[in-house]
């Protein structure tokens, strides 16, 4: 078996999605050594630390013109990478990027696709997640060559192994090919990416107005989490967009999704069930959100949030 994993990085910088499918990569290849494929400039030293994970060889496009994600152009580097090395297994993190990318790739290989994988291959095939994270189900990719995107926050990551050794790669692209130029990136700054983060603070329309938003940030400074919201708190541009979780915004599955002033319905859940614990802060005791909950406490927000804030910071104070 040989298998091949797209590092997906951001500046030159690797995520934890990447040390995921690494990781996976890893575990899948049973012993035979994994390549891993990297696009734009990135040192050497974030290269060879691909090692650590599981990657034994790293395929590197440095050109700076490859630096802004095409969907197109990215699916052409990987499945000439694919090729390069016969792998008959792609594995690619579930991120946005992944998601364009995986469906290409496995056009462009002849593959079977098996999105949004949880776990490893077994006998009965991959489990992977289905409708908007509702369900579950075991999928056989029956072509010879197969394509794995890992859903992020599912696998764990282990480092511990030897650098990896880094290789140029020139693939049968070119920036010509480039049909869509990205003139400028603007990048959201100084806070934790929602997909990455291990606990998120969110509001709702139960928050009243971006005003009262502090509340929502001291709890997540303390904790050191991310914030979200709702769909109609981002409509509504009491929060930027990007923090819009949920069926038409971002699916995420951090270790503790805190709800606050957010109802609980099925649009909503759909990007928040996967969430390994979840607390649910709402008035309303009959809130759609306290029957998926672990934990719930019915009560004001205003009153609820200053009070979790110092009753954590005092027992982290203690600690
Ligand atoms: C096609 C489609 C796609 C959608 N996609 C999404 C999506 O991706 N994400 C999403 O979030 N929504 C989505 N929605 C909207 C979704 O259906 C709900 O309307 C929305 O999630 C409700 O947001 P909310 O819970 O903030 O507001 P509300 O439903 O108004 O709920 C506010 C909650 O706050 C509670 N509350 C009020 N005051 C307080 C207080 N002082 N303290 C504590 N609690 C209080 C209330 O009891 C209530 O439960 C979508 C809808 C459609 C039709």
């Amino acid at each position: 078996m040989s298998v091949l994993v797209y590092a997906e990085n951001a500046g030159g910088l690797f995520k934890k999605a990447t040390f995921e499918a690494i990781t996976y990569a890893f575990d899948i290849a049973g012993g035979t050594p994994v390549t891993a494929v990297a696009i734009g400039p990135a040192s050497n030293e974030e290269l060879q630390a691909l090692g650590q994970f599981g990657a034994a060889r790293v395929l590197h496009i440095a050109d700076s013109s490859f630096q802004n994600f095409d969907a197109r152009v990215y699916a052409r580097i990987i499945s000439d990478a694919a090729a390069q090395v016969n792998a008959t297994k792609v594995v690619l993190a579930n991120t946005y990027s992944g998601k364009s990318l995986a469906p290409r790739v496995a056009v462009r290989l002849k593959a079977g696709l098996v999105p949004a994988a949880v776990d490893l291959p077994a006998a009965n095939g991959i489990k992977r997640t289905v409708y908007s994270n509702k369900g579950f189900a075991d999928t056989i990719a029956k072509t010879s060559v197969q394509v794995i995107s890992l859903t992020t926050n599912a696998y764990k990551v282990e480092g511990g192994k030897p650098n990896a050794v880094v290789e140029v790669f020139s693939a049968s692209v070119s920036a010509a090919d480039y049909k869509i130029r990205t003139i400028e990136v603007k990048k959201v700054t100084g806070k934790i990416p929602l997909t990455e983060a291990e606990v998120v603070v969110s509001g709702g329309r139960g928050l009243k107005g971006p005003e009262n938003w502090h509340l929502i940030e001291n709890l997540a400074e303390t904790l050191g989490a991310a914030t979200a919201c709702s769909k109609p708190v981002s409509d509504m541009h009491w929060r930027t967009h990007d923090e819009h979780v949920g069926q038409t915004g971002i699916t995420i599955k951090p270790n503790l999704y805190i709800a606050v002033g957010i109802s609980g319905a099925i649009q909503h859940l759909a990007g928040v069930s996967g969430s390994k614990v979840i607390v649910a802060i709402n008035t309303d005791k009959e809130a759609p959100f306290f029957k998926i909950a672990d934990y719930g406490i019915v009560g004001d927000a205003f009153e609820v949030l200053p009070q979790l804030n110092n009753a954590i910071k005092a027992l982290k104070a203690a600690n």
